[in-house]
């Protein structure tokens, strides 16, 4: 299958904070990704902004480093990364200061679609937009790109949405949750939308669960302080988790059209059920002893800094969506550093058939499951019940329908656009489905923000958790209790 590659119209893109990490490594690496797929047409600008002091020349070193470092070695023609370093440009400026405005007005083309990427601290958002539009550099037609987080809490979010709002339509932000720029999240609204086979079974009466993980194998050492003020309830669940769970839950759209999308992720959210003490369940990873094979690793407390930290690097949580599709269907959340194995999932646990025609034991009978990967190897994988293959009678066993996009997209599988990527042009294109609207954000902080508010008044101390493990046993429990299990962690 040869996926098209449409170039988008002339731009001029400046990202602010283009010498930073995010910028190094995602941004910029996934810019030349679709300069080298030719979605990026010729003449298109890109600007870097930043405080340091330095020359395109200097910029475009520094563009030549990120290639090499973050760019697979088959897309490293010279002669694409030179006309790639072409387009490049940079502009020393200081988001709370006044100088270096000037130069930067003098670069972007208004007659071009601008769009503004603010990939520094939120802190700086503010600052940024009231420059941006104070020296006329953008207009009634730029757009803006604004990375997370957005807020701690409703009232930190509220205020953020109001300071953008002062200068910038609600049409003109797009707010990043980098999760939704996946292949297989866009995939999961093909899938339900754009099939008759599941949308039918999907809801109360046919799904019995859904489990969402996020696992990571790294922990929070190097930014631990910042983590600390934050944890995964926060940093994850907020975002990336509830962005996957309102795919789901969503009802159909009238329309694939971003307001459309966006009206029916706001009412899941909003149909989002308190969740009481007891379906709560916070980790903090332990530390590893220095063995044989082995050096030692910090513990959360060493990594954060902070030797009484009561901050989850994990958390489990079930959740209930209170409408009629999904009455009685819990979902169940988790995330945490320092895990097993790194994987990111979606599991749609069906409900048994109602009767059984065969006699085999009820024990080897498996449900259907749907397991939709975003990460390792993005794809799809449906479990059903087949007919052991040979002649020794009816006995049946499960089997995986598996579906790697990578595969299934043969050569062009392997060069599956990056989120950001993909997220970046459809900023150009300016299509805002794939992005957070403002109400979107604050109505999931204001269900997180109880949550956070019950187990700070309650004094609760996470439960401690083995480096490389599944996470706290409580978590297990958390499951257990309701006759099911978590999906194993796989290393
Ligand atoms: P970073 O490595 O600290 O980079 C910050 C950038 O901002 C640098 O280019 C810095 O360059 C620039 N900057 C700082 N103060 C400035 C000022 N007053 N005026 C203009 N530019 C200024 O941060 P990062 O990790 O790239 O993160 C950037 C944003 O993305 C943050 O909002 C972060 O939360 C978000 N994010 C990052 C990641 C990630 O993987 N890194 C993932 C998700 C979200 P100068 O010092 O030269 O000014």
């Amino acid at each position: 299958m040869v996926s098209r590659v449409i170039p988008v119209d002339l731009f001029d893109l400046v990202i602010f904070g283009a010498t930073g990490d995010l910028a190094q490594r995602k941004i910029l690496p996934g810019l030349y990704r679709r300069f080298h797929a030719g979605q990026m047409p010729e003449g298109a600008r890109i600007i870097g902004a930043a405080r340091s002091d330095m020359d395109a020349e200097g910029f475009r070193a520094q563009v030549t480093k990120a290639i090499a470092d973050f760019v697979d070695p088959a897309k490293h023609d010279a002669a694409t990364i030179a006309a790639f370093l072409q387009s490049l440009d940079y502009v020393s400026v200081d988001a709370t200061g006044e100088g270096g405005w000037d130069s930067l007005k003098a670069k972007v083309d208004p007659a071009r679609i601008n769009a503004f990427y603010f990939s520094v601290a939120p802190m700086l958002f503010g600052p940024l937009a009231d420059r941006l539009k104070a020296h006329g550099i953008a207009g009634d037609q730029s757009r803006i790109v604004v990375e997370k987080p957005f807020g701690r809490d409703l009232a930190s979010a509220r205020a953020l949405n109001a300071t953008l709002a002062a200068h910038f339509e609600e049409s003109q932000i797009y707010r990043i949750d980098h999760y939704l720029g996946k292949e297989t999240v866009q995939n999961l609204m093909a899938v339900r939308f754009a099939n008759i086979l599941f949308e039918p079974l999907w809801n109360a009466q046919y799904i019995d669960h859904v489990q969402i993980t996020v696992a990571e194998t790294v922990g929070v050492g190097g930014r631990g302080s910042y983590y600390d003020k934050s944890g995964a309830m926060r940093d994850m669940v907020q975002n990336h988790l509830m962005q996957l769970l309102c795919l789901i839950a969503m009802e159909p759209p009238y329309h694939f059209d971003p307001d459309a999308v966006r009206d029916e992720k706001v009412k899941v959210i909003r149909a989002l059920q308190p969740v009481p003490a007891a379906d709560i369940v916070r980790g903090q990873y332990l530390g590893v002893k220095a063995t044989a094979g082995r050096a030692e690793q910090p513990g959360y407390l060493a990594d954060s800094e902070n030797p009484d930290s009561r901050t989850e690097s994990y958390i489990a949580l079930k959740v209930q969506v209170a409408n009629w599709r999904w009455q009685g269907t819990p979902f169940y959340l988790r995330t945490g550093k320092r895990l097993r194995g790194r994987a990111s999932e979606i599991a749609i646990t069906f409900k048994a058939p109602p009767h059984s025609i065969f006699d085999q034991e009820e024990a080897s009978w498996r449900e259907n499951v749907l397991v939709i990967r975003l990460q390792p190897d993005e794809g799809m994988n449906l479990k059903v019940m087949i007919k052991e293959p040979g002649p020794g009678g009816m006995r049946l066993v499960q089997v995986p329908l598996d579906m790697s996009f990578a595969e299934a997209l043969g050569e062009d599988g392997a060069d599956i656009p990056d989120a950001y990527e993909r997220l970046i042009m459809d900023v150009i294109r300016g299509n805002q489905t794939l992005f957070m609207r403002g109400d979107e954000v604050e109505a999931a902080w204001a269900w997180t923000d109880p949550i956070i508010a019950g187990w700070e008044a309650r004094g609760d101390r996470p439960r401690p958790y083995d480096a490389g493990s599944s996470g706290p046993e409580d978590a297990l429990m958390l499951m257990h209790r309701d006759g099911r299990r978590w999906r194993e962690i796989r290393e």
